[in-house]
């Protein structure tokens, strides 16, 4: 008997397997994930962004978290007192905003922020070129900048998750689920790959854009798509300094990377598939539509060479953009989800796994009430739709 069974061990169910661990019991769960080296997963291919810019005050308070535990995530992941390195980068993120249904809808968000604790700050056309002196800011009417948001190693991340659970007895094993056997109220089975099954009193989804092809598995229907996000890295000529990560009302976003930039486009036209390669028509784009909004904000990237790029999968909710979190609220009783992070996931980790731990061993959350970011809303079609800024 497996009691729970984690599927999918990169951010989330690593974070969970912590969290557990941390709480006394390692040795109720194993993680099963196909791949310890996470090529494929979304978390290692990420921009590894923390921010605070929600107008939902649940997603401000899990990136709250995730921020906290992300700072001293060395010392508290340590090792055989083995703290390791892992930096926090406080560059920042900015979200420039045009027209004024853009406007209220920040000071909207921004008003959320600071009561819930978040000191950013709107800053008008004139403070921004005073700040950043590299962007070109004739067309916008305001930004919110988040100064003490910033960036975290994804990869690291994770194997920091996996090391310290690891250690504290959480069993990994390494197999892909192919099977969950069912009757009509729980999960009973899992199947793996390799053949072997494992009988289980829990089956937890974690498995990022692979999540929807698990609850198919069940019958459960969720309204999320893979879709695939390539990420360009460039170097220009003229050296323009590090940047926090600013977000355009063009929708393009760049930030730091390294010695040079990296920013990102998701397929819409692709949704649902997993398109790893980045072939010619992407490069056009690139060349076509997101260059030339690249240099229209920054001047200095008018000269830029892509250096390379890579695709990851944003595991993307197309009812509202938000997470669907807990147990299958009208299904079988011990199948529970988190599923639909979008681009936002890697910060949330930290607060998911604390959270899917409360709700396995106490029945209920502690810390964040994620009630409303429940399988429910589905069920009741009321979609939580974030407005302003949009993983
Ligand atoms: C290009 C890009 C940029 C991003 N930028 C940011 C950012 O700046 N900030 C942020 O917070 N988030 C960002 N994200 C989102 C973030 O990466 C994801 O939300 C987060 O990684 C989701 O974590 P996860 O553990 O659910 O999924 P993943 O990291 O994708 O992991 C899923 C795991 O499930 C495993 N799996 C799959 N199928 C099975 C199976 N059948 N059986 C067992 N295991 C299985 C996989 O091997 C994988 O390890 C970005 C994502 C992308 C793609």
């Amino acid at each position: 008997m497996a009691g729970i069974a984690v599927i999918g061990g990169s951010i989330m169910g690593s974070s969970l397997a912590y969290h557990m661990a941390m709480a006394g019991h390692a040795a109720d769960l194993v993680v099963i994930e196909p791949d310890p080296t996470y090529e494929w997963a979304a978390a290692p291919r990420s921009a590894g962004g923390v921010r605070r810019m929600y107008g939902i005050a649940e997603n401000i308070e899990m990136s709250l978290y995730g921020r906290s535990f992300y700072e001293d995530f060395a010392h508290l992941l340590d090792v055989d007192g083995e703290p390791g390195v892992f930096p926090f980068r406080e560059l920042g993120y900015l979200h420039l905003v045009a027209g004024s249904k853009a406007v209220s809808e920040m000071e909207h968000n921004w008003r959320i922020q600071r009561a819930n604790g978040v000191a950013n700050e709107i800053l008008d056309r004139a403070t921004l070129t005073k700040r950043f002196p590299f962007l070109n800011v004739d067309d916008i009417d305001a930004g919110l900048h988040g100064p003490r948001d910033g960036f975290v190693d994804p990869y690291g991340a994770v194997m920091g998750f996996r090391r310290k659970a690891i250690s504290l007895g959480v069993e990994y094993i390494q197999d892909r689920v192919v099977g969950l056997e069912h009757d009509d109220v729980a999960v009973r089975r899992v199947v793996l790959k390799s053949g072997r099954t494992l009988d289980v009193e829990t089956a937890v989804n974690l498995a990022g854009a692979w999540a929807p092809a698990i609850c198919r598995m069940v019958g459960m229907d969720v309204p999320v798509v893979p879709l695939s996000r390539p990420t360009f890295y460039f170097e220009t000529m003229e050296n323009i300094g590090p940047t926090p990560l600013i977000k355009d009302p063009s929708d393009i976003s760049f930030r730091t990377e390294g010695g040079g930039f990296a920013t990102g486009m998701t397929r819409q036209d692709v949704a649902g598939e997993f398109i790893w390669e980045i072939g010619a028509r992407e490069h056009a784009y690139f060349e076509k539509v997101m260059w030339p909004a690249l240099a229209r904000r920054v001047p200095a990237f008018s000269t830029l060479k892509v250096q390379r790029s890579w695709a990851g999968h944003y595991a993307m909710n197309q009812f509202d953009g938000n997470v669907i979190i807990g147990p299958w609220i009208g299904g079988l009783e011990n199948f529970i989800v988190a599923v639909g992070f979008s681009g936002a996931g890697l910060q949330k980790g930290p607060a998911v796994g604390r959270a899917l731990t409360e709700l396995l061993l106490h029945g209920e959350y502690q810390s964040i009430d994620l009630h409303r970011l429940s399988y429910q809303r589905i069920i009741d079609d009321k979609p939580l739709f974030e407005i302003g800024f949009k993983a």
